[in-house]
C-alpha cells in the first residue's frame, strides 16, 4: 500500500479526532459549539477578516473545513457546501463558457446529468471516455480544459489511475478536478497527485450517519480556493451549521468506522464472489478484480463500496432488496448501516449501468450477520 505524503504530517487518523478544536485555554470548550446565526455585530465599516454576514462564514464550517482540508493536504483550502451536488456546481463555475470538459462515462449520475444539461445549453464541450482505461483518457487530453474525474467510480466501481492521469493532464496543460467521495481522504490525496480540486459528497463516509447532507470542495491554489468561494457566497449554497457540526462529529470515528466497513466489504465480497447466484462482482479488492492493480498501486485500501449482478435478471435483483431484512434497501451510501440498492431504478442513472446491477454500501454491523442476511435473500431470489 501508497504511505501517506510527506507533506502531510500526522497521520490522519490523528487529524479526525484532533482537528477543528477550539484553542486551548482554561475552560474552553473541547468540542466547538454550533454556531447558529445568520449576522454578526459590526459597528461602523466592514473590517476585512470580520465576519458580518452567514453566507459569507461560519465558525462552524470553519472548523469542520479545517479538517478535511488538513486531510486532503490544503489545511487552508476546503469549502463547505449544503450539498455534494452544490459543491459540483462550485467546480463547473471554475469552467468557462466552451470549456471542454473530459468526464468519466460512467459517473455519479447527477453529476452526469448536471455535465450533459450544461453541454445541451451551449456551455460545455463533453467528452465522455472510460476513466479506467488510462490510455483512452489520455488519447482525449489534447485540446481538453478540464478533467472531471471520479475514483472508483459510482457505482460501477471502475478505478482511475489519478497519479498517472495528474501527470498526463499536467503535460497537457488540462485542469484536473477529482470526485474523491468513494475513496475518502484516507485511502487516496488526489491534490498531492497534482489534481486542481477535489470534491466529497460529505453527505457520505465523512459524515457517516446518513442524517447529513453536505458537501465540501478542496483546492491547494489560493486563486482556486477564493474562486470557489465567492461561488458559495454569491451562489448561496451554503451549509446549515448544525449540519457542519454533525459532520465534524461524524469525521471523529472515520478512522475507526471505514476500518470496519473495509474489512466487512472485502470478506462480504469474497462470499459473493463464490456464490452460485452471483454473475459477477466487482470490488476494486478482489485479487482478480479489474481495478485491483491499479488500486493496490494508488490508493491505501480498497473502499467499502460493492457492485453485483445476481443471476435472474432485475427481477432477481428486486427481490433481493424486498427480501433483505437487515440490510436497508435504500439510496445513497457511506453510513454506518449497510444499504443496497438496484441503481437503475433511479430515472438519471446512466445507460452504462446494467439494469440489474445492486450496489451494496457495506456498514459497521458484523459480517456474519450482514452475509447471513444476503445470503438468504440471494438464495431466495436465484433459487
Ligand atoms: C452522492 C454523491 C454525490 C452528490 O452528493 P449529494 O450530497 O447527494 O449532493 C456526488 N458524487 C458522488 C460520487 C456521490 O456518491
Amino acid at each position: 500500500m501508497r504511505p501517506m505524503d510527506d507533506s502531510v504530517r500526522m497521520s490522519p487518523d490523528t487529524l479526525l479526532v484532533s482537528g477543528g478544536r477550539p484553542p486551548r485555554a482554561p475552560g474552553a470548550p473541547v468540542s466547538p459549539g454550533v454556531e447558529l446565526t445568520s449576522t454578526f455585530v459590526l459597528p461602523g465599516d466592514f473590517v476585512p477578516g470580520v465576519p458580518v454576514y452567514g453566507r459569507d462564514s461560519n465558525a462552524t464550517w470553519q472548523a469542520f473545513e479545517s479538517v478535511v482540508g488538513a486531510l486532503e493536504g490544503a489545511p487552508e483550502g476546503a469549502t463547505a457546501f449544503a450539498s455534494g451536488m452544490a459543491a459540483g456546481q462550485a467546480i463547473f463555475s471554475l469552467m468557462p463558457r466552451g470549456t471542454r470538459l473530459v468526464m468519466g462515462s460512467t459517473t455519479y449520475n447527477a453529476m452526469l446529468q448536471s455535465a450533459r444539461d450544461k453541454a445541451d445549453a451551449g456551455h460545455l464541450d463533453l467528452v465522455l471516455v472510460d476513466v479506467s482505461d488510462t490510455d483512452a483518457v489520455r488519447g482525449v487530453l489534447p485540446g481538453a480544459d478540464w478533467l472531471l474525474l471520479e475514483s472508483p467510480t459510482n457505482p460501477l466501481l471502475q478505478v482511475a489511475d489519478v497519479p498517472a492521469l495528474c501527470a498526463a493532464a499536467r503535460d497537457a496543460g488540462v485542469r484536473v478536478a477529482v470526485d474523491n467521495t468513494f475513496a475518502t481522504p484516507l485511502l487516496q490525496n488526489p491534490l498531492l497527485d497534482g489534481a486542481d480540486v477535489v470534491m466529497h459528497s460529505a453527505t457520505k463516509y465523512l459524515s457517516g450517519h446518513s442524517d447529513v447532507l453536505l458537501g465540501v470542495v478542496i483546492a491547494r491554489d489560493p486563486d482556486l480556493v477564493t474562486a470557489v468561494r465567492r461561488h458559495r457566497t454569491f451562489g448561496g449554497g451554503v451549509p446549515g451549521p448544525m449540519e457542519a457540526w454533525l459532520a465534524l462529529r461524524g469525521l471523529r470515528t472515520l478512522g475507526v468506522r471505514f476500518e470496519r466497513q473495509q474489512a466487512n466489504a472485502a470478506s462480504i465480497a469474497a462470499r459473493l464472489a463464490s456464490h452460485p447466484g452471483v454473475a459477477w462482482v466487482r470490488y476494486p479488492g478482489l485479487p482478480d478484480d479489474p481495478g485491483y492493480a491499479v488500486a493496490k498501486a494508488t490508493m491505501r485500501g480498497f473502499g467499502a463500496m460493492i457492485a453485483f449482478e445476481p443471476v435472474g435478471g432485475v427481477d432477481a435483483a428486486t427481490a433481493i432488496t424486498h427480501a433483505v431484512q437487515l440490510w436497508v434497501p435504500a439510496t445513497s451510501l457511506g453510513g454506518v448501516e449497510s444499504l443496497i440498492e438496484r441503481r437503475r431504478r433511479i430515472p438519471t442513472e446512466p445507460g452504462t449501468v446494467p439494469e440489474s446491477l445492486l450496489r451494496l454500501s457495506v456498514g459497521i454491523e458484523d459480517a456474519d450477520d450482514l452475509w447471513a442476511d444476503l445470503s438468504a435473500a440471494l438464495d431466495a431470489a436465484t433459487r
